[in-house]
């Protein structure tokens, strides 16, 4: 067993997510409280209350997660915030969010670490918002070695734009919505992307500028920070850890 104040402080440090200005109304950190005392760790992409009922089941008692479940100044307690509520209330099961923080940070965060699982090595951080660089800049590799790595690592969700260079000189990687960063692939003088996902209109932005996109899935995207994070946790505090997921396609 564990102090959830304990596991709040070092999700806290870790994450360093006083240093990320996040969208306005997001939370980080601790968002729900149970007892003070944790004994299993789940890590989700969302704060759904399907995925809360799911950790419940498993005994999970602190649920980290990517997409939190506050992003508005106020939230009546009724209809399904009650039911997420009263989820965490039986279960003893605590919350923790950490939105853009665990996308920019630099060990432990969404494109930090899908860069370590694609073997790509990142040259430097780009695309900034509110004074934090969120686009992991990697060193190129040929396309066809590219393609093939995605599809190993989303096979259910891959998805190939190619109308660029056969031999990517540099990578972006900006994990969730990629939208934000398609004006800038010029700029940060990249000729690929991989990102979650994508509009229509991106399709032919891809062909006018000659980029390769890989829209590979929001979810997919975005739940290799939670699961870095809860398996540090898990290490540090001597505690089990699941992912709880729902294979949302998009
Ligand atoms: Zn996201």
């Amino acid at each position: 067993m564990a102090s959830l104040q304990e596991l709040v402080a070092y999700c806290d440090g870790r994450t360093a997510q006083t240093d990320v200005t996040d969208f306005p109304g997001a939370v980080n950190g601790l968002q729900f409280e149970n007892n003070g005392n944790v004994t299993k760790i789940g890590a989700a992409v969302d704060a759904g209350l399907r995925v809360f009922e799911e950790a419940a089941r498993r005994g999970i008692d602190f649920l980290i997660v990517h997409h939190g479940m506050f992003w508005q100044a106020q939230h009546p307690v009724t209809g399904t915030i009650y039911k997420k509520f009263k989820t965490c209330f039986d279960a003893n099961l605590a919350v923790y969010g950490s939105h853009l923080p665990l996308d920019a940070h630099r060990e432990i965060g969404n494109n930090a670490v899908l860069a370590k699982h694609l073997g790509l090595e990142i040259l430097e951080w780009g695309l900034e918002f509110n004074g934090t660089a969120f686009a992991a800049i990697c060193r190129g590799i040929p396309r066809t070695q590219l393609s093939k790595k995605l599809k190993a690592l989303f096979p259910k969700t891959f998805k190939a734009i190619e109308c660029g260079s056969e031999n990517p000189e540099r990578i972006a990687i900006l994990s969730g919505s990629g939208n934000a960063a398609i004006p800038s692939l010029k700029q940060l003088r990249c000729d690929t992307l991989i990102t979650g996902e994508i509009k229509e209109e991106n399709f032919v932005k891809a062909q006018d500028e000659n980029f390769n996109l890989y829209p590979c899935g929001h979810y997919a995207t975005e739940a290799s920070g939670v699961s870095a994070l809860a398996a540090e946790l898990s290490e540090k505090f001597s505690l089990p850890w699941e992912f709880v997921g729902f294979e949302n396609p998009l």
